[in-house]
C-alpha cells in the first residue's frame, strides 16, 4: 500500500483520465454495483446507460467520492483516488459535477454561483475563470442575474459553467437534462455536448434514454442490475447487441421464433445467416422496426419474404408505423410492426410481401432471449 493514494502511480506513460477497476458497492442487501470496470480515455465522452436502478448514479457517485468504496479501485490520470478504507475526498479529486435540478444556490447571483468552486484562486484569477466559464456556456454578461431570472435551460448552462471553471480534469453529469422539457432538452444537450467537445475534458454522463445516450456518447456503457453488459461505439451496441436485453433497450422490438438449419436461420420471414451452431436448435430472432422492408405482394428479390397483410398504419412524424400480420405455416398470425421513412400509410387491409434487413436482425439462444 502506498503512503498515499496520490503516489500509487499505475500507469504514468498513457494514463486513462478516469478508470473504475471492479469495483462494487452494496447498500444493505442490495448490490447496486455489481464488479463494475470502466475507462476514460483522455477527452472522451462515455455514457453510462440502463434502466432505472440498474447503479448508474450509485457508479458515478463512487467516481465523485460521495460514496465510499467498499471494493475494486478507482484511479484518475494514472493515479489511485479511491480503494477500500481510504479515498481522496471529493474536493480534492479535480472532477466537475453537473445534477438533474442544476443545484445553484438561489440566493447568489451567477458570478457567485460560479465562484463557489474557487474560494481557493486570488480574486482576479476568480474573475478571468468566471469570464471564461460565461464565455464557454454562451452566458457572457450574465453575471449578475440571479438564477430565479433564467429559464431552466440558462439554470442548467450556468451548472454546467460552474462545474467548468476550476477545469476539471473529469466532468460527470448525473441526467442533467431530465428536468427540461422535451425541446429544451433537446437544445440544451446540444449546447452542452459542443461545450464539453470544446473544453476537451474526460466525461462519465449517467442517462436513461438510448437515443440521449447515442446523441451524446463516443462509447456508451450499458448497464443492467449491477453489472456492465456491453461497452462501445453507439453503433456497435444498436448493430451489434450482445445479448436480448442489449438489443430490446434501444427501442421496440419484433420477436420472431427461429429455427437453425444448415448453417441458416430459418424464420416465418425467411432466413438469415447465422455463425450459431448447428442443430435444429429453437432461436428467437429480435428484428428492429425499420429492419422489415415493404415490397409489392409477390416480390421475392430480397434475403426473405412472406406474404403480409396491413392492420393499421399510423404517421409519427419522421416515419410511420405500420402493423402488419403475417400468417405462419402452423396458422397462427405474427404481428409485426415495421417502421418506415417518411409518410408512408398503406391502407388497411394493403398486401405486401415482406424483407427483412440482416444487419438489423439478432439472433439469440432462446434461454437467453425469453
Ligand atoms: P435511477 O436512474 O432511477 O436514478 P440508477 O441506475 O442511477 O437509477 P442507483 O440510484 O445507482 O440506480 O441505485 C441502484 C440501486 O441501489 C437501487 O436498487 C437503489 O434503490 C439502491 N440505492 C441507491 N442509493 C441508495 C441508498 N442511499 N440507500 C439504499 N439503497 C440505495
Amino acid at each position: 500500500m502506498p503512503a498515499s493514494l496520490a503516489d500509487a502511480d499505475l500507469n504514468a506513460e498513457t494514463p486513462t483520465a478516469l478508470a473504475l477497476q471492479s469495483i462494487s458497492h452494496r447498500f444493505g442487501s442490495v448490490l447496486a454495483v455489481d464488479d463494475l470496470s470502466l475507462e476514460l480515455e483522455p477527452g472522451e465522452l462515455v455514457c453510462l446507460l440502463g434502466p432505472s436502478g440498474c447503479g448508474k448514479t450509485t457508479a458515478l457517485r463512487l467516481a465523485a467520492g460521495l460514496e465510499n468504496l467498499q471494493q475494486g479501485r478507482i484511479a484518475m490520470d494514472g493515479r489511485v483516488i479511491a480503494e477500500p478504507g481510504r479515498g481522496v475526498p471529493p474536493e480534492d479529486r479535480s472532477v466537475g459535477l453537473v445534477f438533474q435540478d442544476y443545484a445553484l444556490f438561489p440566493h447568489l447571483d451567477v458570478s457567485e454561483n460560479i465562484a463557489f468552486g474557487l474560494r481557493h484562486l486570488d480574486a482576479a484569477a476568480r474573475q478571468t475563470a468566471i469570464r471564461r466559464a460565461l464565455a464557454q456556456v454562451g452566458l457572457t454578461g450574465f453575471d449578475a442575474n440571479y438564477p430565479h431570472e433564467l429559464s431552466g435551460g440558462q439554470q442548467q448552462r450556468v451548472a454546467l459553467a460552474r462545474a467548468l471553471a476550476p477545469q476539471p480534469r473529469i466532468m460527470l453529469l448525473d441526467e442533467p437534462f431530465s428536468g427540461l422539457d422535451e425541446r429544451l432538452r433537446h437544445e440544451v444537450r446540444d449546447e452542452t455536448l459542443h461545450v464539453l467537445e470544446a473544453a476537451g475534458t474526460a466525461t462519465l454522463m449517467v442517462t436513461h434514454d438510448p437515443e440521449e445516450a447515442m446523441f451524446m456518447a463516443d462509447r456508451i456503457a450499458l448497464m443492467n442490475g449491477g453489472r456492465l453488459v456491453q461497452v462501445g461505439a453507439p453503433d456497435r451496441l444498436y448493430f451489434h447487441p450482445v445479448d436480448a436485453f442489449a438489443a430490446e433497450f434501444f427501442g421496440e422490438i419484433n420477436r420472431l421464433p427461429g429455427r437453425i438449419e444448415d448453417g441458416q436461420v430459418i424464420t416465418p420471414l425467411g432466413k438469415l445467416p447465422t455463425e450459431m451452431p448447428d442443430g435444429g436448435q429453437p432461436v428467437e430472432v429480435l428484428v428492429r422496426p425499420e429492419a422489415i422492408r415493404l415490397l409489392p405482394p409477390g416480390d421475392t428479390a430480397g434475403s426473405g419474404h412472406a406474404a403480409a397483410r396491413v392492420i393499421a398504419a399510423r404517421l409519427l412524424g419522421r416515419s410511420s408505423l405500420v402493423h402488419l400480420s403475417v400468417q405462419q405455416a402452423d396458422g397462427e398470425a405474427l404481428h409485426l410492426h415495421a417502421r418506415v421513412p417518411g409518410r408512408f400509410l398503406p391502407a388497411t387491409d394493403d398486401a405486401f410481401s415482406l424483407d427483412l434487413d440482416p444487419a438489423l436482425a439478432f439472433v439469440f439462444p432462446m434461454s437467453e432471449a425469453t
